[in-house]
């Protein structure tokens, strides 16, 4: 694990690259690895490439400073973070490739395997959390672990999904040892929801509908009802979560339309279905019990196809 921190010492210039739609896990690893760089190292140039975040996550520290349009220049060493494939680098995928040394830390199961250095544990709650066995807990400033506080709080949903461990909860004590805004970050970037939001998430709620005796349940949403609400894929966040809980599911099935024939499936499962697997197979990925994927096609068609697949695995 040195070995990451010794590839740090020895660049000049890095790059800290995300996925495409980042979300709070990414943005949490990219900005704590960032502060945790500036914060220890001296003389070292550190950029941060992500798609445009969400405003509730630009209160972290060097979020004002990301840069959203890649650039013609060759890094000494390039991160990648909670990233599963270097498609999904999306604009920045040239700013990884050609970089002198390049390292992948992340936990999709999904994963491909990329970079010169390749760190995978797929059973690690989250990006945050896997990073923070990487650094070293005497110097991280109360900046740093605010970032990786709240990228464990959104990809465990709160520390309550299955990935959440022992160890999740003990990290999650020493960052709080840090001084971290628990309760902000947990209020304001996980649960507070626009009163717009809420419209769409009603809609979408009225609209859903389930399948295989209620196995199933499957919502979505289109691109009418964002204009109608004034909304975007943004505030999407925490519909499939709802969807999830409904009594009787295994799994949930959030669409929202991003084109003519164009839709982002999120899918979740309760405790048997493995959803990643059906990601996998339409070129997505993700996790066993949440996973994504963007498909091309009529929605009802490409709804039974995931309907059968899940058919096969109740
Ligand atoms: P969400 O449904 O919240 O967008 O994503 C659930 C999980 O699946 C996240 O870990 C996310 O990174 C992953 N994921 C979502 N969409 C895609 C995709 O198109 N490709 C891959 N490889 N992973 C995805
Ligand atoms: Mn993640």
């Amino acid at each position: 694990m040195n070995n990451f921190l010794d590839n740090i010492k020895e660049a000049k210039c890095i790059a800290i690259i995300g996925h495409i739609n980042p979300d709070g896990d990414c943005v949490g690893s990219c900005l704590g690895l960032y502060n945790y760089i500036c914060d220890n190292y001296e003389n070292k140039q550190v950029d941060v490439y992500l798609q445009p975040i969400a405003t509730k996550f630009r209160f972290l520290k060097g979020a004002d400073l990301i840069k959203n349009q890649s650039e013609d220049k060759v890094y000494d060493l390039a991160i990648s973070l909670d990233c599963g494939d270097t498609d999904r680098h999306g604009e920045f995928s040239g700013i990884f490739a050609n970089a002198k040394e390049t390292i992948c830390i992340d936990h999709h199961r999904s994963n491909t395997g990329f970079g010169n250095y390749f760190y995978l544990d797929a059973d690690a709650s989250s990006t945050c959390e896997f990073l923070y066995r990487f650094i070293c807990y005497g110097t991280i400033s109360t900046e740093c672990a605010e970032c990786l506080y709240l990228g464990m709080v959104h990809d465990t949903g709160v520390f309550k999904y299955p990935a959440t461990s022992e160890e999740t909860m003990t990290i999650a004590g020493k960052l709080i040892s840090k001084g971290v805004r628990t309760q902000y970050i947990i209020d304001e970037t996980f649960y507070k929801v626009s009163y717009n939001q809420n419209q769409l998430t009603g809609k979408a709620l009225l609209n859903a509908k389930l399948h295989l005796d209620g196995k199933v349940i499957s919502t979505c949403i289109t691109t009418d009802m964002f204009k109608e609400f004034n909304t975007t894929k943004d505030d999407t966040d925490g519909i499939v979560d709802k969807l999830r809980v409904t009594d009787g599911v295994e799994v949930a099935i959030l669409a929202y339309q991003k084109g003519e024939d164009l839709f982002k499936f999120s899918l979740r499962s309760i405790s048997y279905v493995d959803v990643s697997k059906i990601a996998i197979a339409f070129g997505g990925g993700g996790h066993i019990r949440a996973a994504g994927v963007d498909i091309k096609g009529d929605f009802d068609v490409t709804l039974d196809k995931i309907l059968k697949m899940i058919e096969e695995q109740l």
